[in-house]
């Protein structure tokens, strides 16, 4: 299945491919200050359709996430990072997602203020 996200004024506009069933709920201070519900899933799957330089870019802690956002609309659809595997992720914000509703999918909670 394929599913359009992007952030509300249109800046950030992408395609993911995959089969979404669940969604990771993380406690950690980032996480829950902006309500993510993050969908991890491999850098490939995921298509940019606006340019790469509208997204504004936040970091943290290790700084082995980059966390987008739309520097006009505010919204935080995705962020880009590397596995400890070493592979290239993407984590999609599914509340982000067209046709998606969070409430129907299995939230698995992460306890990510504690790392
Ligand atoms: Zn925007």
């Amino acid at each position: 299945m394929i599913y359009q996200g992007g952030c509300h004024c249109g800046k950030i506009a992408f395609e993911v491919e995959g089969e979404l069933t669940q969604a990771i709920e993380c406690n950690c201070s980032h996480c829950s200050k902006k309500g993510y519900l993050l969908w991890f899933l491999p850098r490939e799957q995921l298509r940019l359709s606006t340019p790469e330089d509208a997204l504004a870019t936040y970091t943290f802690n290790k700084h082995v996430i980059k966390h987008h956002y739309c520097p006009d609309c505010g919204c935080a659809p995705l962020g880009f990072g590397v596995s400890p595997s070493g592979a290239a992720m993407a984590a999609v914000n599914v509340r982000c997602l067209a046709g998606v509703t969070p409430s129907a999918l299995t939230i698995v909670p992460v306890d990510g203020r504690s790392y």
